[in-house]
């Protein structure tokens, strides 16, 4: 069988097999694979445990060099890897990247990039310090980001966890939903007009100081949205073994997306990546202090958009009330179903 039809998360359950098997497991490790971040706590160290994560973007699979300048891509590179810091409710810290280059990039062009991963690491307060340089067929540039998770003593470490949501929890979103997929579409079309979309897609904001918000105030379960919202249920469903329901009609999304998107806006909501917005779940009787503390904290919306329920026989993980007809779906692999 081929990679291409086995997909994506059956592919990291296998390598999980091997590399979470009996002998592997180390116990300062408190979180392993199926997290936005591996969780370590070096056992003689009062230091915070230390949050760990790796992304790499590569040309012509998650980028093309017509809808990206050098140095948003410097950006947003970085940004993908802090949101999963951010997805922990994490403080990043330190950075290393991989950059793969085919030899035919002008000096001024890479020399954008790495401004515009210094604008980046400045904003969410991250030293770059090391990485790796390869000759490649393509343009590839990753990131490995190590945080400290929010512990003031020594014990367990607080992190927001993709398994902590419990049947009855109410399921919130940050910030708006599809603008970034919808601002990738923008460039392509070249149809312009719509720059809070494009915006969206080129300088992508990781929610940093709001996880660590969250985390603070009691908010154990989140995500973020790197893959869309039905992406990020999904994960929440499977990692906690709940049902997530959510209602279409309701998601967030900003008038440039309405604008542009007409009757699609909602499926650009569920299905369209690269927001870093996040998930979460909170008890329902938290949800109205939580709503109310959190307008007077950040302008940016928080939204309901569904509930957990007791995962029924026959999985279904995640159920969309008033879903659009259109199914826009990002695959690595192409074969991703439910
Ligand atoms: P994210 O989208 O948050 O970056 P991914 O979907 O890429 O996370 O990965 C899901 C989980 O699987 C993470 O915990 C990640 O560390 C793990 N993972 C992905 N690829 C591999 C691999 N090749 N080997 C081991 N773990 C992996
Ligand atoms: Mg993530």
């Amino acid at each position: 069988m081929k990679i291409s039809e086995l997909g994506e998360f059956p592919l990291i359950a296998r390598a999980s097999k091997y590399f979470s098997s009996v002998g592997m497991q180390n116990p300062d490790v408190s979180l392993g694979i199926g997290d936005d971040c591996a969780v370590w706590q070096p056992s003689e160290s009062s230091y915070p445990s230390v949050l760990l994560t790796t992304d790499t973007l590569v040309e012509g699979v998650h980028f093309l060099q017509q809808t990206v300048s050098w140095r948003d891509l410097g950006w947003k590179s970085l940004a993908a890897s802090v949101s999963d810091i951010a997805a922990m409710g994490g403080v990043p810290v330190v950075a290393l990247m991989t950059l793969g280059l085919t030899g035919n990039e002008s000096v001024e062009a890479v020399d954008q990039l790495f401004a515009g991963a210094t604008e980046c690491a400045q904003t969410f307060g991250v030293t770059i310090a090391g990485g790796d340089t390869i000759r490649s067929d393509f343009v590839i540039v990753g990131w490995t980001v190590a945080g400290t998770a929010l512990a003031p003593d020594r014990g367990p470490a607080r992190v927001l966890r993709r398994s902590a949501a419990r049947p009855g929890d109410i399921v919130v979103v940050t910030g708006w939903c599809g603008s970034s997929a919808a601002g990738l579409d923008v460039l392509l079309r070249e149809c312009g007009g719509v720059q809070s979309l494009v915006l969206a897609h080129q300088r992508p904001l990781p929610r940093v100081r709001e996880a660590q918000w969250l985390l603070s105030r009691g908010i154990e379960c989140a995500t973020d949205t790197s893959d869309g919202v039905f992406e990020s249920c999904r994960l929440i469903a499977e990692a906690s073994r709940v049902q997530v329901n959510i209602d279409a009609r309701v998601l967030p999304v900003h008038d440039d997306l309405v604008r542009f998107a007409r009757e699609e806006s909602k499926d650009y909501a569920l299905y369209g990546g690269e927001d870093y917005e996040l998930v979460f779940t909170v008890t329902p009787d938290a949800l109205s202090d939580l709503l109310e503390e959190w307008g007077r904290s950040f302008e940016l919306p928080l939204t309901v958009i569904g509930r957990c329920e007791v995962l029924p026989d026959g999985v279904q993980w995640v159920t969309v009330a008033h879903s659009p007809a259109g199914i826009h779906r990002f695959s690595h692999f192409g074969s991703e179903t439910q």
